[in-house]
């Protein structure tokens, strides 16, 4: 039969039963308090063979009050007690009236006094304190008024203990509902309802959820699939089965019956219950009852019911929100929380002692951005998530950032091996193979002492390591690199409040030479830094951290400035012919505003731009050769010469320098301090008429004595720079060291 909303029917309407037996109905228990045994055996008599609103009466029998006492301490669920008000003393009575309120708490329990006369009768208020239901005296219990005053006593236990029970059955409906929302996702709901469910209905928490499935790939009429998505109890290996894989017909038979019919199921040993969200899932859950579910209020399981429902859509609600929280749909792999969370999980499980993490970050990716295109960029992305996910199996992938993807493996898999082989191979996109190399940064989850953010960062450490090597490169964290990055970062700070408050950071000139005429043709200007403790530091250790901030940019724009500054005041005094080199890296050429910025600040002085010359290095190449080209031509196209630093060292890719267009080669200082060992010279000696051959003058650098000078001028050097002929000077030394300087050719 189905109730109002027709959301729950039972199977089974047979009133409740008790336990042992299926079918026979629990009896009322009576307690019988009488000093006087013919009380007890008339009232037995008269009640004896009736059933009373459908249940046998049993009797339970006491001779005294510290007897009946005895009884209620012992028995559960006595509904009536007959009761004798005189026994051992005049008040026997009373007193266990009293007892059963306030020490035994048997509100419930229904009382009838009984007196030999109406002069023993308690008082008035006594009656109304104590909730005693009925007062007779002994004659008046005849059959018919006993049956009558026992029956309206059993009606009124009844029905409180149905209050009683619904009142409870409501709190549990509600700690459901707070205990199953608490719980991620969806399969840990369904093993909370089992929980709930079986706590409502007062049986052991074993049970089964079977979830119906549709799938609308087959078209909307496909039959459904029925699968297992929670299991408690002696059940709980079924979980993910399919529902076909159960072996007991009976439960097969109940779920899917509930299922197909969509509704609530009561059977004589099992409760299925239905639930279904308004975006039609469907859920069943069945529970084994061992007795036969009694007395379990309609009306509860309909509030049950429809609170779980409303649960469950919410569930799925915020388990589709979670899912957005750790998804990334471009790549359609887990996102970067996704991976700290995986990363937590294993950090706390104690799993991790094998497994390491790998951030692989690709390339010049936003270089293949802005010359190809974004939607070419996501296939890239696309395809490399695609192979990441096939050649590492056992591996959780997620894309961490725009162009990092996280592995989390084991150690012995990660290998950047393995990771140089999956890359090996170039990626089609648009029928083109596209060759992709990745810098990584590797860390061992056993070297990570904090959560999964401190282990991505210990990565990301790892990963800038790599990347400071150039591309297609790969590191693993230590503790010392951690300790560099500290120091760096201490650094960065540092820099960047010198660089605001003005002051520490000042520039010094070194003098270049002509080797053939002896005379000076020009200064390249050098950063220096004071830091706050007094001393100073290495342009070789701030400039690269200025370089990875971008801070190098306002430096970069500081030297220039003062550089031209410093070179119209000695042309103004008559060195005319003077040239300033200033070092500029290339994160500075990788400004869209580098040109402009050349031009503003050549503006602002009277110096030609034929008398300023920009020093780069090759690592430029890695803007992109023929970016580096146009950008390089423009700026010669504006008289500025270049000159390309330290040559022979980092890159030092002959392919490239024939590439990039410049005026000057600059040979590092390395080379020149091993000209006179006798080896040493080879490099300067073939890189002489490498510069000259493709139409360059060739500088050395760091020319510390008088015979490499001797040397490099027997070899064809033009020009020289280093110790041998002035370190670097402040501004207001150079006038009178120029002053002083006489050329001397030998
Ligand atoms: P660099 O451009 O190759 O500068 C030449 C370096 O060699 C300078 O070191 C100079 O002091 C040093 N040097 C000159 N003569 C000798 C010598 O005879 N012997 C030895 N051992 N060294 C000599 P410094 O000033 O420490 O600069 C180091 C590097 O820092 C520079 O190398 C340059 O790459 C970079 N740098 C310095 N200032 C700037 C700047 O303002 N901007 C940029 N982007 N880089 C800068
Ligand atoms: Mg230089
Ligand atoms: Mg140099």
């Amino acid at each position: 039969m189905a109730d109002a909303e027709g959301l729950l029917v039972f199977a089974d309407e047979s009133p409740p039963t008790g336990p042992g037996t299926d079918d026979a109905p629990l009896p009322w228990r009576v307690l019988i308090v009488d000093d006087d045994a013919d009380v007890h055996e008339a009232t037995r008599f008269a009640l004896k063979g009736i059933p009373i609103l459908g249940r046998p009466v049993a009797f339970l029998h006491a001779h005294s009050g510290a007897e009946a006492l005895a009884v209620l301490r012992r028995e559960q669920d006595v509904a009536v007690v007959l009761l004798d008000v005189v026994m051992e003393t005049p008040d026997a009575g009373l007193r266990i009236v009293s007892a059963i309120r306030e020490e035994l708490q048997l509100t419930n329990l229904r009382i009838v006094l009984r007196t030999g006369q109406p002069g023993q009768a308690p008082e008035m208020d006594a009656i109304s304190r104590y909730d005693i239901n009925d007062y007779k005296t002994k004659n008046e219990l005849t059959r018919n008024k006993l049956f009558t005053t026992v029956t309206a006593a059993l009606r009124s236990y009844d029905q409180l203990q149905r209050l009683d029970a619904s009142r409870r059955g409501l709190q549990k409906v509600i700690e459901a509902s707070n205990d199953v929302m608490t719980r991620p996702g969806l399969r840990s709901f369904a093993e909370g309802i089992i929980l709930q469910m079986a706590s409502l209905i007062g049986v052991a928490p074993e049970g089964l959820v079977c979830a119906s499935t549709i799938d609308r790939s087959h078209g909307d009429d496909a039959p459904p699939h029925f699968e297992i998505i929670a299991a408690a109890g002696r059940f709980s290996g079924l979980i993910q089965k399919p529902l076909e894989d159960v072996a007991d017909t009976r439960i097969v038979g109940a779920l899917r019956q509930s299922l197909l019919e969509r509704r609530n199921l009561l059977a004589a040993h099992s409760v299925t219950l239905f639930f279904e969200t308004p975006d039609r899932h469907a859920y069943a859950v069945f529970v084994d009852a061992p007795h036969p579910i009694r007395d379990l209020d309609q009306n509860l399981l309909h509030m049950f019911c429809t609170n779980m429902s409303l649960c469950a859509q919410n569930i799925q609600l915020m388990s589709a929100l979670r899912e957005q929280a750790y998804f990334d749909r471009l790549a359609e792999l887990p996102n970067r929380a996704a991976m700290l969370r995986e990363l937590d999980r294993a950090l706390d499980d104690g799993s991790s002692k094998a497994q390491a993490l790998a951030l692989i970050d690709i390339d010049q990716f936003s270089a293949i951005n802005d010359l190809l295109g974004h939607p070419y960029g996501d296939e890239l992305l696309r395809a490399i998530a695609l192979r990441l996910n096939a050649d590492f199996p056992g591996c959780f992938v997620a894309r961490v950032a725009g162009d990092v993807f996280g592995l989390l493996g084991q150690r012995e898999v990660l290998t950047p091996a393995a990771i140089d082989r999956l890359f090996a191979k170039p990626f089609n996109i648009d029928q083109v193979d596209h060759p992709v190399t990745v810098s990584t940064g590797i860390v061992h989850l056993r070297d990570v002492a904090g959560s999964g953010s401190d282990c991505i960062q210990n990565a990301y450490i790892a990963l800038k390591r790599a990347k400071a090597g150039g591309i297609g490169h790969h590191a693993y964290y230590s503790e010392s690199i951690a300790n560099e990055t500290r120091d760096r970062n201490r650094m960065r700070i540092a820099l960047h409040r010198a660089l605001v408050q003005g002051g520490q950071l000042y520039p010094v000139f070194q003098p270049q030479l002509d080797l053939r005429t002896g005379c000076v043709v020009g200064f390249e200007a050098l950063t220096r830094w004071r830091a706050d403790d007094g001393g100073h530091v290495s342009p070789e250790q701030f400039i690269p951290v200025a370089e990875q901030t971008a801070l190098i940019v306002p430096i970069g724009e500081w030297i220039l400035r003062h550089a031209l500054g410093v070179l119209e005041k000695l042309h103004q005094r008559g060195h005319t012919s003077l040239r300033m080199s200033v070092n500029v890296s290339a994160v500075q050429l990788r400004q869209p505003d580098f040109l402009a910025l050349l031009d503003r600040s050549l503006d602002a002085t009277t110096v030609a731009p034929g008398h300023l010359e920009l020093e780069i290095t090759e690592s430029v190449a890695a803007l992109g050769i023929d970016q580096v080209r146009t950008l390089l031509e423009a700026i010669r196209a504006r008289g500025i010469a270049i000159a390309i630093d330290d040559f022979g060292t980092g890159y030092s890719s002959l392919s490239y320098l024939h590439r990039l267009p410049a005026d000057r080669l600059k040979i590092d200082r390395s080379f020149i301090h091993t000209l006179d060992s006798g080896q040493g010279g080879r490099i300067a000696e073939m890189v002489i008429p490498l510069g000259h051959h493709l139409g360059m003058k060739v500088l050395a650098e760091g020319v510390e004595t008088e015979s490499q000078q001797h040397r490099l001028r027997a070899l064809g050097c033009d020009e020289m720079q280093g110790y041998v002929l002035a370190r670097p000077m402040l501004a207001d030394d150079l006038p009178a060291w120029l002053d002083a300087f006489r050329p001397a050719p030998d």
